[in-house]
């Protein structure tokens, strides 16, 4: 992927407005989802969608690799809302 560039959403991907405003904390390259729709103030423990949970601040931001599959699972379950 090249920095910077459009990337193609995937099949069913609709866009995900809500989502996007989600604050999606990267760990070790996985990117996770949280019910949070900025990202609280440093050492706030956030519980992220798929069960653990992130101390904001405890690390560097991560460049993404992926999307945390669990996460987007139970996002699925919810039916789209973060
Ligand atoms: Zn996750």
């Amino acid at each position: 992927m090249v920095p910077g560039q459009q990337t193609a959403r995937a099949p069913g991907d609709t866009g995900g407005e809500t989502i996007e405003r989600a604050y999606r904390p990267v760990l070790g390259g996985v990117r996770h989802l949280s019910d949070h729709e900025t990202a609280p103030g440093n050492g706030t423990v956030v519980d992220l969608l798929c069960g653990m949970n992130h101390v904001v601040g405890s690390r560097r931001a991560a460049k993404r690799i992926y999307d945390c599959s669990a996460c987007d699972e139970v996002r699925g379950e919810r039916g789209g809302q973060a």
